[in-house]
C-alpha cells in the first residue's frame, strides 16, 4: 500500500467510526440501531471484507510506529452483552499486529485476592506498556454494569458499610472519569467499544451455540438466563456511557447485530485513535549516524 492510499483509507476510517463516537452526557441508546450498516448492504459484504484486510495492513503499520517510538500505549476497552461479538472483532482487528506489540486480559469474575482490594487494583496491573495495544475484554466498567444489575456482587466487595450509599454509581462514573484523565496525561490512550447487539440477534447466537456442536463450548446457560435482566442492563449501559463519555476517552457504540459491519467500524475507530498520535519512527541523532557508519565499515 502506498502513502496516498494510506492517506484515503485513514479518512475512510475517520468517516465511518465518527458516526457512532459518543464524547457527552447527551447520548441516548435508542438512538444506535443494533442492526444499522450505514450506506453499506449486504451486497457491500465482500468490498467490506477487503476494506477491513486493507485496514488491519495499516493498523500493523501505525502499531509498528507506535512501538518504535515508545511513548504512547494505547487501550482499547470492550464492553458488551453475551454473544455480541466481543471475541471475534478482538480476533480479527487485531489479526495483523504484531503479539510483541499487543496485550490482551480478559476480566472474570473477581478472585478473592481481587476483592482484598478496590476495584481498580486488578485493572492498573494489566495496563500495556508503553508502545503497546493493550486490550481489555470486559473492564473495571463491569463495576456500574454486572455489579449494578446483582447488588450481590457489590455486598462481596466488603466495602465500608458508610460508603455505599445511593450514590455509589455516581461516585464511580465520577473515579473513572478522573481515572481516564490520569492515564490520558500520562501517555495511554483509551477507546471504549460498546458492542450493541439486540436481543433478538441475541437469542439467535445463543441458539446457535446449542444447535451447532462446535459451538456448543461457548454457551452456559447462565447467559441465557440473564437475558432476564435485559432491560436493566441496557439502563445501566446507557447511563455508563452518558456519563463516562468524554473528548479525551469516547465510546464508540457499535452496532452489532451484522458481525462484518461490527470488525469494520473497530478497525476504523482504532485507525483512527492510532492516527491522532501523530506517529512518527524516533528520529535517528548524528551520533547514532555515525555510530551506524561506524559498523557499516566493519563488518
Ligand atoms: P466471559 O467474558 O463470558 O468469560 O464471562 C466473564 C464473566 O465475568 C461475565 O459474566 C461477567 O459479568 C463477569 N464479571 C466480569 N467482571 C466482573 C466484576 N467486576 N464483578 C462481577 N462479575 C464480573
Ligand atoms: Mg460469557
Amino acid at each position: 500500500m502506498n502513502n496516498k492510499e494510506m492517506k484515503q483509507l485513514i479518512k475512510n476510517a475517520r468517516k465511518y467510526s465518527r458516526p457512532f463516537r459518543v464524547t457527552d452526557d447527551h447520548f441516548r441508546l435508542k438512538d444506535i440501531d443494533p442492526g444499522d450498516t450505514l450506506d453499506l448492504t449486504s451486497e457491500d459484504k465482500p468490498r467490506a471484507k477487503e476494506a477491513l484486510a486493507n485496514g488491519i495492513q495499516v493498523l500493523a503499520e501505525l502499531q509498528d510506529m507506535l512501538y518504535a517510538q515508545d511513548n504512547w500505549s494505547v487501550l482499547l476497552i470492550f464492553q458488551a452483552m453475551d454473544a455480541a461479538g466481543k471475541d471475534g472483532a478482538i480476533k480479527h482487528v487485531m489479526s495483523g499486529v504484531n503479539p510483541q506489540g499487543c496485550q490482551v486480559y480478559s476480566f472474570k469474575v473477581p478472585t478473592s485476592e481481587d476483592l482484598d482490594h478496590d476495584y481498580m487494583w486488578r485493572c492498573m496491573k494489566r495496563l500495556p506498556e508503553r508502545g503497546r495495544i493493550g486490550i481489555f475484554n470486559r473492564s473495571y466498567y463491569e463495576e456500574t454494569l454486572v455489579v449494578r444489575v446483582h447488588r450481590a456482587f457489590l455486598e462481596k466487595q466488603k466495602l465500608p458499610p458508610d460508603l455505599v450509599t445511593k450514590d455509589i454509581w455516581k461516585e464511580r462514573f465520577q473515579d473513572i472519569r478522573s481515572i481516564e484523565r490520569y492515564l490520558l496525561r500520562n501517555g495511554v490512550l483509551i477507546r471504549k467499544f460498546f458492542l450493541h447487539v439486540s436481543n433478538k440477534e441475541q437469542k439467535k447466537r445463543f441458539l446457535e451455540r446449542i444447535e451447532e456442536p462446535e459451538k456448543n463450548w461457548k454457551f452456559s446457560a447462565n447467559d441465557a438466563k440473564e437475558r432476564e435482566y435485559w432491560d436493566d442492563y441496557m439502563d445501566a449501559y446507557e447511563d455508563m456511557i452518558r456519563n463516562t463519555a468524554t473528548k479525551g476517552a469516547p465510546w464508540y457504540v457499535v452496532p452489532a447485530d451484522n458481525k462484518w459491519f461490527t470488525r469494520v467500524i473497530v478497525a476504523a475507530a482504532v485507525i483512527d485513535a492510532l492516527d491522532s498520535l501523530d506517529l512518527k519512527y524516533p528520529k535517528v541523532s548524528d551520533a547514532k549516524l555515525k555510530e551506524l557508519a561506524a559498523a557499516k565499515r566493519d563488518l
